[in-house]
């Protein structure tokens, strides 16, 4: 059998299909099986009605997810399944959702509203590959194609325009020259759609291994919801370090980076400043000095226009501000890098800065070995306990009261000084000595 249907599922389309209904999986569940994937979540479509659907299946617990759009959850052992009736829907005006949403008793008029030929494949448990479309051949061929006319499908809904590239890029498939053309040609539809939706999407997209092709390809796409991104297409950089233009180097970026929302969009967000900040010198060398502050500004507007949440949006502006930010093996300016940035982020910023490096010249490769060295010595660091941060520092604000430093805001400027100290090396971490170096530095002020 080609698909394996989880016993839970199955016992679900056994029910149905024991009570006269038809049943199937259908959509993600069977691309991915045929694929040789495993699912990530199993969709039952059913010619039962939502009411019928919860007459047969009243032995589970049952949710009613979505029953205008004929969707019920039903709970089955450890994971929850959809059961969604057979339907079609009405007509579009809006771009974005049917007006109305009718039942039928056929599968055939259910996938054929489904978006791409490779999602409208269904499977039923007595072994039946139900394949109106082509979506097997497709699934061979490696290729999205829509399913009926693409014109129509993408002015029905928006968003398939961008559904169509995520699956591209997700799957590493082609998309088909007629599927494509209605990409390109109705990529204004995306204007209506929920930033929210857009933003899901497009995350996936930039997460495929097929992001930087897709991206390349259908750059015009992608600028209709970030046209701050239109300005780097074909901008020249003119500098020994760039054989690439400043929008091909960030797609080499985006796809030298592991495929991790955040290291992606700072990949993908971090040279869009530098259109704005062109200079020349004399020889006709570019430079673009400040370009990671310009560029954080405008990753900041498009991570809030697009509705990303506030975590994931400060630590990419952070990231994108500070992706140019001096690093060396020196461990005195890897505790300051450390006390700036986190663990966490400095991790980041290593990984960010080897991506940049492959973006860039060959000549320039060498960098990669040293930042293996500073990795190698961050890890030294921790390994060491280091301290680099007030949690780490022996003395705290008690210890500093019971010295003498009088209760208030003179504490929190002395602990940072301390640190400060402690970090340039210029004294150990150690309670008695930190107590010391207080009261020196303030002997020293005084006399
Ligand atoms: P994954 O879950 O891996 O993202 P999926 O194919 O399951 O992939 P979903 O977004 O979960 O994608 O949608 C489930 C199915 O519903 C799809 O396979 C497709 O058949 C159909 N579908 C989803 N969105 C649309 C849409 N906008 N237009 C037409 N059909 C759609
Ligand atoms: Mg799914």
């Amino acid at each position: 059998m080609i698909v394996k249907i989880p016993p839970e599922v199955d016992s679900i389309l056994q029910i149905l299909t024991e009570n006269g209904f038809d049943a199937c999986v259908v959509g993600g569940c069977v691309r991915d099986s045929l694929l040789g994937k495993k699912p990530k979540d199993w969709d039952v479509a059913t010619s039962a009605v939502p009411q019928e659907t919860k007459r047969v299946l009243s032995g589970f617990p049952v949710i009613d997810t979505g029953l205008k759009h004929g969707t019920v959850t039903v709970l089955t052992g450890a994971l929850p399944v959809e059961v969604t009736t057979y339907r079609i829907d009405g007509t579009y005006s809006d771009g974005r959702r049917p007006d109305r949403v009718t039942f039928t008793r056929l599968l055939r008029e259910d996938l054929s509203r489904r978006d791409f030929t490779i999602n409208a494949l269904a499977f039923r448990r007595a072994g039946e590959l139900v394949d109106e479309f082509g979506g097997r051949d497709d699934l061979a061929a490696r290729l999205v194609r829509c399913v009926g006319d693409p014109d129509r499908r993408f002015r029905e809904d928006g968003l398939r325009v961008l559904r169509a590239l995520r699956f591209s890029s997700v799957l590493d498939f082609s998309i088909e020259s007629g599927t494509a053309r209605g990409i390109h040609e109705n990529r204004s539809m995306l204007d209506g759609i929920a930033k929210e939706r857009i933003r899901a999407e497009f995350v996936r997209l930039l997460c495929g291994p097929g992001a930087q092709r897709v991206l390349r390809d259908y750059r015009d796409v992608a600028a209709r919801f970030i046209p701050e991104i239109a300005a780097s297409f074909d901008f020249p950089q003119n500098n020994p370090h760039h054989p690439y233009d400043v929008w091909e180097h960030t797609l080499k970026t985006v796809s030298a980076i592991e495929p991790d929302p955040v290291l992606r969009l700072a990949m993908f967000l971090h040279d869009l400043g530098k259109p704005y900040c062109y200079t020349e010198s004399p020889d006709g060398t570019g430079h673009f000095y400040g370009h990671a502050v310009k560029s954080a500004l405008l990753a900041e507007k498009v991570l809030r226009r697009l509705r990303f949440n506030r975590k994931t949006a400060e630590t990419v502006t952070l990231l994108v501000r500070r992706h140019d930010l001096p690093l060396s093996a020196d461990e005195k300016i890897l505790r300051r890098r450390l006390n700036l940035l986190g663990e966490t982020n400095l991790r980041r910023l290593l990984k960010i800065r080897a991506a940049d490096t492959l973006g860039k010249s060959t000549a320039d490769r060498e960098r990669l070995v040293q930042i293996d060295g500073i990795r190698a010595a961050l890890e030294r660091i921790l390994a060491e306990r280091q301290c680099f941060s007030l949690r780490d520092l022996a003395v705290g604000g008690r210890d500093l009261i019971s010295a003498g430093v009088p209760e208030g805001a003179e504490v929190g400027r002395t602990l940072g000084r301390l640190l400060r100290a402690v970090i340039d090396g210029e004294c150990p971490n150690e309670k008695e000595k930190l107590l010391e170096y207080a009261r020196l530095e303030k002997g020293g002020k005084n006399s």
